[in-house]
């Protein structure tokens, strides 16, 4: 058997002791004599394990207890629907931040339900940088401010926490969530595809607090009832039953990792390999500003875009795959996830030293 290093934004590397646990348990599910996915959602097999599932998140991220945590399914792309049909509360319009390609589908999803006012955006500098607080337009009577707080294509991160006054931050933390320690209280509303950071495909979570749910749009279907999904426990209707063993695992393996501050350490080494080499050539360069630079998603570009092609192919060769960077934006994109390690990012840069040398 032989592992590549895969760099993809999502689906993307998870974590090879949860893979291995998954394989031995693939079969006979703790003496149960099946696997996790031929298991009754309503069994008190499956409920422990994602009741321990929720535990083990709650107590990853310091989850109080006046947020529900919900398991739900469609990807943050059903929940840019989701959430004005259940936050605009019989308000106008929200607020929304546009940092890139998914602040932008999420706005264009919002405009269906309510207005929107676009109180910032890094568009003017295509989408390199956060637009600093002190530029942020925001309308106090707003039903809540969203905000894309690391752009998966762009590889910009907020390594800040705006601040909304009264109005509740609702944050899709897709392609960061479980990357480093993050303050839930300071958030209305926080959710994540899971196929980025957490587990497989197919499995979204929602974290979001009490008092915010229960006033949805007459039209919104019952399944993305935050409300009637969180006295059902997501178990309306059959929830993503794999996706969430598997990130029960994966909450398992960070907890046994030494939890978000350890693996927001080891992120930051990880992301700096990169980085620091990225800024001391002439061959590549980081389009991103500084400050905003993402620690899980890191665009790079070759000087000398004519050698694209040549740089994957060889890449591919040794056993790197998926930097290929996102149409929208071109060059090339490393998906560095909490299930990547340093090795893989040393050989990354291993390779690029070794390509520039060749092509310098
Ligand atoms: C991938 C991604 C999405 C879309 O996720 P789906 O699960 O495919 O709907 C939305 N927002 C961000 C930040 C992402 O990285």
């Amino acid at each position: 058997m032989s592992r590549i290093y895969n760099f993809a934004a999502g689906p993307a590397i998870l974590p090879v002791p949860v893979l291995e646990q998954a394989s031995r348990e693939m079969l006979d599910w703790h003496g149960c004599g099946t696997s996790v996915m031929e298991m009754s959602h309503r069994g008190k097999e499956f409920i422990g394990i994602a009741a321990a599932a929720e535990a083990d998140l709650r107590e990853l991220l310091g989850i109080p207890a006046n947020y529900k945590v919900l398991f739900l399914q469609g990807g943050a792309t059903l929940q840019f629907a989701a959430i004005p049909m259940n936050l605009l509360r019989g308000k106008k319009s929200a607020d929304y931040v546009n940092t890139g390609e998914w602040s932008k589908k999420a706005i264009k999803e919002a405009k269906r339900y309510g207005a929107v006012n676009v109180a910032a955006s890094s568009e003017d500098k295509n989408f390199t940088y956060a637009p600093k607080q002190a530029t942020w337009k925001l309308d106090p009577d707003a039903a809540y401010v969203h905000v894309c707080t690391n752009e998966t294509i762009g590889g910009v991160e907020f390594n800040w926490v705006p601040d909304t006054g009264n109005v509740p931050l609702v944050a899709d933390m897709s392609s960061h969530i479980l990357s480093r320690p993050v303050d839930v209280a300071k958030y209305g509303l926080i959710y994540a595809g899971a196929q980025k950071n957490i587990g497989p495909a197919g499995l979204t979570i929602v974290i979001v607090r009490d008092d915010l749910i229960g006033q949805t749009l007459s039209v919104t279907p019952t399944v993305l009832d935050y409300k009637a999904q969180a006295e059902s426990d997501s178990m309306l209707n059959t929830p993503a039953t794999y996706g969430i063993y598997i990130a029960g695992l994966v909450f398992q393996w960070l907890k046994q990792l030494g939890g978000l501050p350890k693996i927001a350490q080891m992120n930051q080494a990880k992301a700096n390999v990169l980085y620091d080499y990225l800024d001391q050539t002439e061959f590549y360069y980081s389009p991103v500003e500084k400050d905003d630079r993402s620690l899980m998603n890191v665009p790079f570009r070759l000087r000398n875009e004519q050698l694209n092609d040549e740089f994957l192919k060889q890449a591919k060769q040794r056993g790197m795959v998926e930097l290929k960077g996102h149409r929208a934006v071109g060059g090339m994109r490393a998906s560095i996830y909490n299930a990547m390690p340093i090795e893989g990012v040393k050989a990354l840069v291993d390779f690029m030293h070794e390509f520039q040398a060749k092509n310098g």
